[in-house]
């Protein structure tokens, strides 16, 4: 087996990726350069309209990036001073940080081992009269158990959140048969155009959607300083817009996303008939409820010390370029001491950061880069 690559393999290839589109990227620009309506300009509630109408017609209000897009959601809420918030003890920061920079509390629960989802269970345990709302993430690119969190949600009287930057155009099969998408089961949900994400721009942008139109015009004041027209301000808000730029070259990417998507597919359905069965590697667990947009494919290495590491430097080795997402829970940073966690509180979050090793996965990855890949995952754990 050779220990170079093919053709050398990236976690990431924007280039690759924009060059089919390159013309009428350029175009697009040139246009938007020209007419100088830089902020709030037509291409802006253009793409919402078009986003919107892809993920099944929920009210998109465009804002300046995925984090900033979390805190519009909670303050939508109008949560008390305090108010808990749940959110999973696996995932990225800014899940908890939204929280916390708006005097909130993050309660962490920890998630379920093969999905990396949260655990309904432990949302459960975790609820209290304080909860205010359920922060779900779709991570890597499925969808959590919306069923269980929407009903807990319900049962309690809570909002529930959906962060859905990983996980655009995935979709949920609920018990009545109805097909959920995600991002629009919540009472609010939130996207990121980070450049990494499926959906990227070209510089940070991010999104909310929800179903309640009301919601909607508060979330767009609320992005906009509060104003509810140019220097009245009903409300405190933020200055969180999507820059007309950015919403220009969305909307060249958007049409193309469900074919990307089918790409990443592709490429995991391999990766899965390559690895499945190796002993000492986990390959992604599907919810049979959920589609997997795998922002990320990621496996778990049985926890032995450092076989993890030791894994992803062999690769590197060999041209396999892979990542940690993530290497330390958040409950263990040190921002988030104050909240007073200990180590072994979220075991399977802990474990997961221990064990996970995430795959180069993106539309342009061709086959043979993909058997590379699992050949190497095979030389590199026997
Ligand atoms: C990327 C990401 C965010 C933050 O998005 P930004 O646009 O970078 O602010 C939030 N949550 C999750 C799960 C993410 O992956």
């Amino acid at each position: 087996m050779p220990v170079a690559p093919p053709a050398p393999i990236q976690l990431l290839d924007l280039p690759a990726q924009h060059a089919p589109l390159q013309a009428e990227l350029n175009a697009a620009a040139a246009i938007c350069l020209h007419e100088a309506a830089f902020i709030q300009g037509p291409a802006v509630g253009q793409f919402a309209a078009e986003l919107g109408q892809y993920l099944g017609g929920p009210h998109v209000v465009p804002c300046a990036n995925g984090t900033d897009a979390l805190q519009l959601a909670l303050l939508s809420l109008k949560l008390p001073a305090g108010a808990e918030v749940i959110v999973p003890a696996f995932t990225y920061v800014a899940t908890l940080e939204a929280a916390a920079v708006l005097g909130l509390r993050p309660v962490p629960a920890d998630v379920m081992p093969g999905t990396f989802n949260l655990d309904p269970q432990a949302v459960a345990a975790a609820l209290t009269p304080r909860t205010g709302a359920i922060m779900a993430v779709h991570l890597f690119g499925q969808c959590a158990d919306l069923q269980a969190l929407r009903q807990l949600a319900d049962q309690h009287g809570v909002s529930l959140i959906e962060d859905n930057a990983q996980a655009i155009g995935a979709t949920f099969q609920a018990e009545d048969a109805a097909t959920w998408v995600a991002g629009t089961v919540g009472e609010v949900g939130t996207t990121s155009f980070f450049p990494s994400k499926n959906l990227g721009g070209f510089g940070d942008g991010g999104a909310l959607f929800t179903r309640d139109a009301e919601r909607a015009d508060y979330l767009r004041q609320l992005a906009n300083h509060g104003q509810t027209r140019k220097y009245h301000h009903q409300h405190i808000g933020l200055n969180s817009r999507l820059d007309t730029l950015q919403a220009t070259l969305l909307r060249v990417k958007l049409p193309h996303l469900p074919v990307w998507t089918a790409a990443r597919q592709r490429v995991a359905a391999r990766y899965d008939a390559l690895l499945a069965g190796l002993p000492g590697v986990a390959v992604p667990a599907r919810d049979p409820r959920s589609t997997h947009v795998f922002h990320q494919y990621t496996l778990t290495i049985a926890d032995e010390p450092g076989r993890r590491d030791a894994l992803q430097q062999f690769l590197a080795a060999r041209g396999v370029p892979t990542a940690v997402y993530y290497p330390l829970p958040n409950h263990l940073q040190p921002a988030y001491e104050y909240l007073g966690y200990r180590a072994g509180q979220f075991p399977v979050a802990e474990r997961l950061c221990r064990t996970v090793l995430s795959l180069p996965i993106h539309p342009t990855l061709t086959d043979e880069q993909v058997a590379y890949v699992a050949a190497q995952v095979r030389a590199g754990l026997e």
